[in-house]
């Protein structure tokens, strides 16, 4: 079974991404505006009515924001996690939310012939979670807001076909850039997220398995990092080993596929 994807867009500013598999069409994340998403599924000749679920990751506004207007305008069904909905509904206004459907931050859900394995995270969300869409014997990670190289992650990433792959920061642009101390603390720390080496390092790890087809790297940040910078760190951390992307910040990325 192929599958397909799409970064709608990635980063602080907000956060969607499109994957399709066996006539199962899902986002992760609506970070977005219902406008937005819908206008750039169109321009890759797809109709976000016919999305059959939003997945989201994680409470942070720029992952959820938006959830509400993808339901009332489009339909889809939101799924969540219980305490993900209540911190992100005490925060942002939702509005009228009539079809949501509960996960926990460790189950596996099931969408036709999909799979999607919700993954835990340290992220400082209250109680956030990755996603595994799983077709057939292919596998996606959408992996961002990581909060640190956690166990089991470059087992996670080596058992996949393709991967959305945080690369938050650059640690010497961060270390210079216009952020207050507390909030680059927060961004280095074991809550927050992690950063071009940590993520190359990972993919180099996990790439001995031979497995992943490409990475695209994701939610760059605006101040500490730039596409250039991402790449060539990992281009020398992962001596080609891997094909790389970077996912951008205010548009939609290509169609990747998995094949
Ligand atoms: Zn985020
Ligand atoms: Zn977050």
């Amino acid at each position: 079974m192929n599958m397909i994807a799409i970064s709608l867009q990635s980063g602080s500013s907000g956060n969607c991404i499109y994957i399709e598999a066996g006539g199962v069409r899902l986002l992760i994340d609506a970070g977005i505006t219902g406008v937005q998403a819908q206008d750039r599924l169109a321009a890759h000749g797809r109709d976000i009515r016919t999305v059959d679920a939003v997945i989201i990751s994680h409470d942070h506004g720029d992952h959820i924001r938006h959830a509400g207007v993808y339901q009332r305008k489009f339909g889809i069904p939101i799924y969540v996690t219980p305490a993900t909905l209540a911190a992100a509904a005490a925060r942002c206004n939702l509005g009228k939310l009539t079809d949501v459907r509960a996960f926990r931050a460790c189950d596996k859900i099931r969408f036709g012939d999909v799979l999607v394995y919700a993954i835990p995270t340290p992220h400082d969300g209250v109680d956030g979670s990755v996603f595994v869409v799983e077709a057939g014997k292919k596998r996606i990670g959408v992996l961002t807001d990581l909060g640190h190289v956690f166990k089991d992650l470059t087992r996670i990433v080596a058992s996949l076909d393709a991967v959305f792959l945080e690369s938050n920061y650059d640690p010497d642009m961060l270390a210079a850039g216009p952020y207050p101390s507390y909030l680059k603390q927060r961004i280095r720390g074991p809550h927050g997220h992690i950063s071009n080496l940590e993520a190359a390092e990972l993919l180099r790890r996990a790439s001995d398995e031979k497995r992943l087809q490409w990475a695209c790297l994701s939610h760059l940040s605006e101040e500490n990092n730039h596409p250039d910078v991402a790449l060539k760190t990992h281009r020398e951390v992962t001596s080609g080993n891997v094909t790389l992307y970077v996912a951008d910040r205010y548009q939609s990325t290509k169609i990747f596929t998995v094949l």
